[in-house]
């Protein structure tokens, strides 16, 4: 018989507390339910007790998303399990994972907490997830730099009290495959209740081994993997979903396992979640990045083209990349549109079909054709969106090497038109100056990115612009073949970020993690 691994998705929680991240609960919202069509079996949406910002992400994913395990974090403390109780009572299937460290250097500096403390607060902390949920996750924070003897005695005692799921983290990635499998194997034959429960890992990649750990423990018995898109999570990073997925299913022949990952969604996975957070994939990473099934040389191509698997392992298609057609241009009317968002694998609402469909035209205006990237990316762009209170109505900018660089913008905020002019050091800058001035807002710009959605001359810029505002970053993004226009419209979205405020971004105490 084949075992079943069960993907669990951290990306919302380890994935959203990557430096620099901050999504709103729109776009949080939006990222769960393309993990759902991927089939992920777990979403962990957050740590519900880290601002109000993350407890409503968890509930609002909680009540809209169906089909995976909805799990929230919760440190082993009566507060933060009935915080995540609330935020996950309405979802399908819930769990509460809760944790706590058990390695000596955490146990001793972090908690200032004795190995009995830790034990009791353990076995008390899933008791009370318990009297919620039928199905409690329980981690110790730092397994790999734990005595393997005080681990032990913790998850025997977490599973008498109710665990139905046991993880063991590598939180700072500082585990060897052949080092983790082994603490695996042992776990098994130290605690005979062990094989009850799931057994999770949950690996970072300080060392670039996450995917290599996470594979060395399903060999020796894993069946829950943790893993982020794109591998986004805290410093290096967790183990990449696509390359542990890709990993079992290409050579099922020795990992001999079943998943119910749905392949086909893991390039537009990867795609919504680089775009919502603004963190681009670099071109060599494997499986997701523009270069994975690219073969540039000529040596190569020849042979790729008389017999594909000369050189490749994996098809395109396997993960749901398909040729990036030419589909619509300016005639195309609004059938043929809401006919390829079907095709995409969209399911707008009327509102949300019409708003993309107006961008559609606002772009193909501009741009001969338009291809499935330049869809998915004003998709992206008009799902998500959070309530406009500052619309950018005009703008007009005048540079040159020989000039000062001036910008006027005229906004509407909140219904009131402002016309503000500025200069700067380039057309952008003197933009961002006069959009300051018009909002009335004071922030930092603290990173700055563009690049083209698709091929050509008249491709469209995507600038992905990240502010600060009272120690909080807002994420702004802006399209246009204009990447005056598309910096000026990133900007007014961070802007308006700041004003409608949705997000809970990176309180302090979200430092503790596993
Ligand atoms: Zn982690």
């Amino acid at each position: 018989m084949v075992r079943k691994v069960e993907i669990f998705d951290t990306t919302l929680r380890d994935g959203e507390q990557t430096p620099g991240v901050a999504l709103n609960v729109y776009e949080k919202l939006e990222i769960a339910r393309q993990l759902a069509k991927l089939k992920v079996d777990v979403i962990e949406a957050g740590f519900p007790i880290a601002s109000n910002g993350d407890f409503n992400a968890v509930k609002t994913i909680a009540e809209n998303v169906k089909g995976p395990v909805i799990a929230g974090l919760a440190r082993a403390n009566f507060k933060d399990i009935d915080r995540a109780a609330e935020a996950l009572k309405n979802a399908e299937s819930p769990r509460i994972h809760t944790f706590i460290a058990s390695s000596p250097i955490h146990m001793q500096y972090k908690l200032k907490m004795s190995p009995e403390q830790v034990l009791e607060a353990a076995v008390e902390a899933v008791k009370r997830a318990k009297s919620y949920f039928e199905d409690v996750e329980f981690s110790a924070e730092d397994a790999t730099r734990s005595d393997v003897e005080f681990l032990c005695k913790l998850f025997s005692q977490t599973i008498k009290a109710g665990a139905t799921v046991i993880n063991i983290p590598d939180t700072v990635g500082y585990t060897t495959p052949e080092e983790f499998a082994n603490l695996i194997r042992t776990l098994r034959e130290r605690v005979p209740e062990m094989d009850r429960v799931k057994i999770s890992v949950h690996c970072h990649n300080d060392l670039g081994m996450a995917v290599a750990n996470s594979l060395a423990a399903v060999v020796n018995g894993a069946t829950q993997v943790e893993c982020t898109i794109n591998g986004l999570g805290e410093r290096a990073g967790n183990a990449a979903l696509e390359e542990l997925v890709m990993a079992l299913v290409t050579r099922k022949d020795i990992y001999k396992v079943d998943l119910n990952i749905d392949t086909r969604q893991i390039y537009r996975t990867s795609k919504v979640v680089s775009t919502l957070t603004g963190i681009h994939v670099q071109p060599n990473k494997a499986i997701v990045g523009a270069n994975a099934f690219a073969h540039a040389s000529g040596i190569h191509q020849h042979g790729v083209l008389s017999e594909k698997s000369t050189y490749e392992i994996m098809t395109p298609e396997s993960i749901g990349l398909t040729s990036n057609r030419i589909v619509l241009g300016k005639l195309s009317g609004r059938h043929a549109f809401v006919q390829r968002l079907k095709e995409l694998g969209y399911e707008l609402s009327e509102e949300e079909t019409n708003r993309a469909f107006e961008r559609f035209k606002d772009l193909a205006d501009k741009k001969k054709e338009i291809t499935d990237s330049d869809i998915e990316a004003i998709v992206e762009e008009q799902v998500t969106k959070i309530p406009q209170l500052i619309e950018l109505e005009y703008f007009q900018t005048s540079s040159g090497n020989q000039a000062i660089a001036t910008s006027t913008v005229r906004v509407k905020i909140q219904g009131n038109t402002v016309e503000e002019a500025a200069t700067g050091n380039g057309p952008v800058d003197a933009t961002y100056k006069a959009l300051e001035r018009a909002c009335n807002i004071n922030c930092k710009l603290v990173d700055y990115s563009i690049k083209s959605v698709s091929a050509g001359k008249d491709a469209i810029g995507e600038v992905v612009v990240r502010i600060e505002k009272d120690g909080k970053i807002f994420t702004g993004r802006g399209l246009s073949t204009d990447i005056i226009e598309a910096s000026a419209r990133a900007y007014t979205d961070a802007l308006n970020k700041t004003l409608y405020n949705s997000n809970g971004n990176k309180p302090a105490e979200t430092n503790e993690e596993e």
